[in-house]
């Protein structure tokens, strides 16, 4: 009987700690801006957010609405003290893709949550203007991207295949289901 209810005691005891962990994992991934999530994994089913002025394209792991703003939300799974170059102009891209998709609405800011510190990137003019200057520079040094197959198969199988000039579906263009 005493061994019994020992179990009992052990399994629960395990099974809170669990929980308080799961629960500090969820918060550390979902402290998102307050506001109604527009875009995500449920809300858009993995969809890509394209900018075709700049022919530029991305998935923020979340876009927050509120009020008159749209906030994008990108969850890195390193720690660091101060975020990363590379992260900032990722964010700069989400800025110009987002205005362009939900037009009429601003774009203030951005958040990018890494595990141990959670920064606000400011939507710039200066790094709107270095993004513009990165886009251009590649286009010029590049060239426009190019599809470099026949294959519809490869289309159909692209998570691009809605938004992208090239495919080789028939698509009717219509407005993405999680447009505000
Ligand atoms: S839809 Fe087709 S052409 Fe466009 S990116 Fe995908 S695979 Fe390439």
């Amino acid at each position: 009987m005493l061994e019994s209810l020992a179990i009992v005691i052990v399994l629960l005891i395990a099974g809170f700690v669990a929980l308080i962990g799961w629960q500090l994992r969820k918060k550390s991934f979902t402290s998102m801006p307050s506001g109604k999530q527009i875009y995500g994994d449920l809300q858009s089913s993995g969809q890509i957010l394209v900018s075709r002025r700049y022919g530029i394209s991305g998935k923020p792991d979340a876009v927050v609405r509120k009020g008159n703003t749209v906030i994008p939300y990108e969850f890195k799974s390193s720690d660091n003290t101060s975020p990363r170059e590379g992260h900032i102009m990722q964010m700069g891209a989400y800025f110009v893709i987002l205005e362009e998709e939900f037009q009429g609405y601003r774009v203030p800011y951005g958040i990018l949550k890494y595990r141990n510190e959670t920064f606000r990137i400011d939507n710039t003019v200066e790094l709107r203007t270095r993004i513009v200057y990165t886009v251009d520079k590649m286009r010029n040094d590049y060239g426009p991207p190019q599809r470099n197959h026949d294959n519809p198969r490869r289309c159909a199988a692209c998570a691009f295949s809605t938004r992208c000039d090239q495919t080789l579906l028939n698509y009717e263009r219509s407005q993405p289901q999680w447009m505000p």
